[in-house]
């Protein structure tokens, strides 16, 4: 079906992007329709990922998070194909679907991403819930109501206690805060809650949990995942009823079987143009790339390295010379229930429900960029006006900034 053997008269021209989501989906909508582009992945639907802890809580369904692939793929021009690349044969310019045929390129971008990461922990895989996923987050929320409708005492751990562990605490607490059997136990192994955040955020956190049910395990490992406990490496042990899993991710195991990574888990290695130092007719975007300069693995970066990976795709195959990625600083947002929230810049800290706002317009802006019929389109470009609004006068203007904390609006954190 999709076997294409030799080069047409015409080739040199052909570009395959595996994997649709941030990176590939970016990178696939800005090559023009004259070259002969073919998208794979094994997800019908690109997920926005940022939110899907909005599905713990019920605020989001799995549908609002999700758009069709193929038909955002076909209104770009492209070949859309629903497979997955099994295996990557660099040496032919040569790639493997699922089901079995090989499909020749000139250039291939990477944007694969990343899968769950249970540091090969015993019992991990097998008793805890991962959050990488809206089907994920879903089947968290069905569980978790499931308990609260069956028995009195519910008791949650969450592995993990940076970006999306905090946001999970914040959905459970949103939505089954009241519950008065309710008590969660969050395992973070680093000394603070979000270790890659500024330490102020570790603090504010603890504060708004104070008087609730909620315990901090920070400076623990995780040794054993049972069934029914979750056994430190201090020796302690957890009672749980559900274990949510948001440890980490690794890099999937095609880029170490076809020689873009050095060891199995690695990330694939690329050069200041996002080409991958093994092999330069491949580029390698989003999550997927190690950069020599650690980056943190953010939907905002894989988009742009999406869209150049794609510029540098073409720029190959017509013997120009490739750009160079910078990556861009944006803040970032992380929410907490309906508590809190946190816009993190540098080593700037603000804090406010706003910041709720603001990451709900940037959904809602990147699902109506990915797809101009994405119904909030409109309203989505004025939400995004006002947010950006509120985050310029946040982290930009000294003057503004002053108005707004005078206003109790935002916080600084120090
Ligand atoms: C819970 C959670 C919260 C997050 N919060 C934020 C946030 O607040 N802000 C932020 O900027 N970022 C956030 N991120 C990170 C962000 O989602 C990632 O950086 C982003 O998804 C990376 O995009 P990507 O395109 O590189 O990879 P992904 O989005 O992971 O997409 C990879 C795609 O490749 C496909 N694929 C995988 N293997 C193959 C294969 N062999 N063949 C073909 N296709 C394949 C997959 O099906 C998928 O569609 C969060 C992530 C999670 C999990």
């Amino acid at each position: 079906m999709l076997f294409i053997g030799k080069r047409r008269n015409l080739s040199s021209r052909r570009i395959v992007v595996a994997g649709a989501n941030f990176a590939g989906l970016c990178a696939a909508r800005s090559i023009p329709q004259a070259w002969s582009v073919t998208v794979l992945d094994p997800n019908p639907f690109f997920e926005f990922l940022p939110n899907i802890h909005e599905l713990v809580s019920q605020r989001k369904s799995p549908k609002s998070l999700r758009l069709d692939k193929a038909a955002i793929i076909k209104r770009a021009g492209h070949k859309w194909v629903g497979e997955r690349v099994t295996a990557i044969r660099p040496d032919k310019k040569q790639i493997v679907c699922s089901s079995g045929d090989s499909l020749g390129y000139d250039a291939l971008i990477l944007a694969v991403g990343g899968v769950n990461n249970t540091f090969g922990i015993e019992g991990a895989a097998r008793y805890s819930m991962p959050f990488k996923s809206p089907d994920h987050c879903a089947a968290i929320n069905r569980r978790l109501e499931n308990l609260v409708h069956r028995q009195k005492g519910i008791r949650v751990v969450i592995v993990g206690g940076g970006l999306e562990g905090v946001e999970a605490l914040g959905e459970i607490l949103r939505r089954f805060g009241r519950h008065p059997g309710l008590k969660i136990s969050v395992v973070e192994g680093q000394d603070r809650l979000l270790p890659e955040a500024p330490p102020v955020i570790d603090p504010e956190v603890r504060r708004h949990c104070r008087g609730l049910a909620v315990k901090f395990l920070t400076g623990e490992k995780v040794a054993q995942v049972r069934e029914g406990a979750v056994v430190l490496a201090s020796g302690k042990s957890l009672e749980t009823d559900i274990t949510l899993w948001t440890g980490g991710a690794k890099a999937p195991d095609l880029l170490y079987e076809s020689g873009l990574a050095q060891r199995p888990g690695a990330w694939a290695k690329v050069d200041k143009h996002l080409a991958s130092q093994a092999h330069p007719a491949i580029f390698v975007a989003g999550d997927a790339a190690q950069l020599d300069s650690a980056l943190p693995k953010q939907a905002y970066h894989a988009m742009d390295m999406g869209r150049l990976s794609a510029q540098n795709a073409m720029n190959l195959l017509d013997g120009k010379a490739l750009k160079i990625y910078s990556p861009s600083a944006k803040p970032a947002l992380i929410s907490f229930g309906e508590m809190d929230a946190f816009a993190v810049s540098g080593n700037k800290v603000f804090a406010g429900t706003v910041f709720n706002a603001a990451k709900e317009a940037v959904y809602q802006l990147v699902m109506a960029r990915m797809d101009s019929s994405w119904p909030l389109a409109r309203a989505a470009r004025a939400s995004w006006r006002g947010a950006q609004g509120a985050l310029t006068l946040a982290l930009g203007s000294a003057s503004s900034l002053e108005r707004l904390l005078a206003l109790g609006k935002i916080r600084a954190l120090r």
